[in-house]
């Protein structure tokens, strides 16, 4: 495996691999690698014949109040964990790499990213869109994966993609997660052993509505106030929202069906999390908890 930090050596490393033969798929994240990230190098691995996996804490997609300088960083354990699953080349950029000077134009989402997250994150989807449009730009990959667990921004980057006719296919790999159900995350670091028992109700939550969903329930505000509930007698956790909304264009729907999603977030003290459950899908992380 190579580590590189400039752009011209991802095309130089880039354009080797493809005068090779090889495909070339590319996992996007911003470090602290768990088994979530992982995953998604895995199925890159199974996908593409060459796996580039950018390491990059995007300052665009931080609001001035967030948390861009506590983000967990450790680039050295990354690197061996990346090697590990099979990656190729880890691309780690300096900001000045790839923002050398104040940008003109950025991918602005439109009314898709005014709800959910981007109620409470305003500028953040703009922020994500515009550095995996230039990683796209950089690498340009035949293929992304990206994780479920971020639903919105996964739906955002395959509307992307299709509206800008960007040539990348975009795969979405199921969440992983913990033992005991808490969606794998980097912020999970954040939070005390209180504060995670407390969280576990996100997904303790969205087990009960794969549950009520499996056992014929149907009306999405029902689902919805179970989560809700399950996750304030938790106590301590400050739901953002739950919605029940559809998995193509996350609208809210009335009746669920199985390409129906719940979609949380909450802050857990002062750490923010997300989580969701398509109802149509096996979640073997949420099932094992009913
Ligand atoms: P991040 O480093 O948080 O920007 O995440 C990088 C990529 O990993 C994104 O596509 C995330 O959706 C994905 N990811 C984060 N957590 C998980 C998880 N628990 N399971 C699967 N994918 C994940």
């Amino acid at each position: 495996m190579k580590l590189v930090k400039t752009i011209s050596e991802v095309r130089a490393e880039v354009g080797r691999a493809r005068s090779s033969g090889r495909s070339i798929g590319l996992v996007p994240t911003m470090g602290f690698l768990h088994e979530g990230h992982l995953s998604l190098a895995d199925r890159c691995c199974e996908l593409a014949g060459y796996v580039v996996m950018s390491i990059y804490v995007n300052p665009l997609q931080f609001g001035p109040s967030e948390d861009f300088d506590e983000y967990p960083r450790a680039l050295e354990r990354d690197l061996a964990l990346a090697e590990e699953r099979g990656v190729d080349l880890v691309f780690a950029p300096a900001d000045r790499e790839l923002y050398p000077t104040e940008l003109t134009v950025t991918v602005a989402p439109r009314r898709l990213a005014d709800r959910l997250c981007g109620l409470s994150r305003p500028g953040h989807f703009e922020g994500v869109l515009t550095v995996v449009g230039k990683l796209f730009g950089i690498v340009q990959p035949d293929l992304a994966v990206f994780g479920q667990k971020d639903f919105q921004q996964a739906v955002l980057i395959q509307k992307m993609v299709i509206d800008l006719d960007m040539p990348v296919r975009v795969e979405v790999a199921p969440t992983v997660r913990e033992a005991d159900g808490i969606a794998m995350s980097s912020r999970n670091e954040y939070l005390s052993a209180d504060e995670r028992r407390r969280a576990l109700s996100i997904s303790r939550g969205l087990a009960g509505a794969l549950r009520s969903f499996r056992s014929g329930e149907r009306d999405a505000a029902m689902i919805g106030r179970g989560v809700l509930q399950t996750m304030e007698e938790a106590g301590g956790v400050d739901v953002e929202y739950v919605e029940v909304v559809s998995a193509d264009d996350l609208e809210p729907v009335q009746q669920a069906d199985e390409e129906t999603v719940v979609v949380v977030a909450a802050r857990v003290g002062t750490t923010r999390l997300i989580d969701n459950a398509r109802l149509g899908a096996p979640d073997p992380g949420l099932a094992r908890l009913l």
